[in-house]
């Protein structure tokens, strides 16, 4: 106690700073709090309506895309941050005109890509080998699951290394956490991280976008049929 209450503003400064060097010194020590530093950060859940929705040009994405329009504002914090390009998102048929878009029957029943809340991601520009255009991928990845088979909130499935059919070279998958119901409507809530509380962004190199294919995914990147994830 004598340390702390005899102390200048001067020194009191320096303890101070010195215990912010150990604390940091702890957190580099420690993954889960030097991990906790690189996460999305806080999320919220959205209750209010979503549609699914064009992805907006500012996200490179093959054309025809589309998600649910609450994930919209992540999408475009990812985007960015990191040099990604979307191969799927909303994938069935679309609620009212009953228009099949996205890949058709190449997702797990149940997936998050039946309710407009995953995509697909490969990189820009986009390879099918594990080569130094994945390592932002690879970090994106770490970013949303830092420990297999434990996304960080809001994401509930994150399919990339160690999960079969994707993975560097393959794709990666982002799932975001939703309200449980019946596919290929809506969800009547989902999680999403707050975009402006967000760890500060890597750099990252000037995207062009790719001549893809009209709608869908890649034939690279489509998920063996069936999928291997109940996420997928
Ligand atoms: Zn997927």
């Amino acid at each position: 106690m004598a340390l702390w209450s005899n102390t200048t503003r001067k020194g009191g400064r320096c303890r101070a700073a010195l215990f912010a060097v150990a604390l940091l010194s702890l957190a580099a020590a420690i993954p889960s709090l030097a991990a906790t530093a690189s996460s999305p950060g806080p999320t919220r859940i959205v209750h209010s309506a979503g549609r699914i929705v064009p992805i907006p040009a500012s996200i490179p994405h093959e054309a025809g895309d589309r998600v649910d329009s609450r994930i919209i504002p992540d999408l475009r914090w990812i985007a960015a941050r990191y040099p990604i390009y979307i191969t799927d998102g909303y994938s069935g048929p679309l609620p009212g005109s009953g228009r099949h878009v996205g890949c058709n029957g190449c997702h797990a029943r149940g997936s998050d890509h039946h309710y407009g809340l995953a995509v697909d991601i490969v990189p820009l520009p986009d390879t099918t080998s594990c080569d130094s255009h994945w390592k932002p991928i690879t970090r994106l990845a770490l970013w949303a699951e830092p420990r297999q088979n434990h996304p960080n909130p809001p994401f509930d499935w994150v399919g990339y290394n160690g999960d079969a059919g994707h993975g560097c070279g393959n794709h990666l998958h982002l799932g975001w956490s939703h309200a449980p119901g019946p596919e290929y409507r809506v969800s009547s809530w989902v999680e999403v991280f707050a975009t402006s509380g967000s760890s500060p962004p890597p750099p990252k190199s000037a995207p062009k976008p790719p001549p893809g294919p009209q709608g869908g995914v890649s034939a690279v990147h489509i998920p063996p049929t069936g999928g291997i994830s109940p996420r997928e």
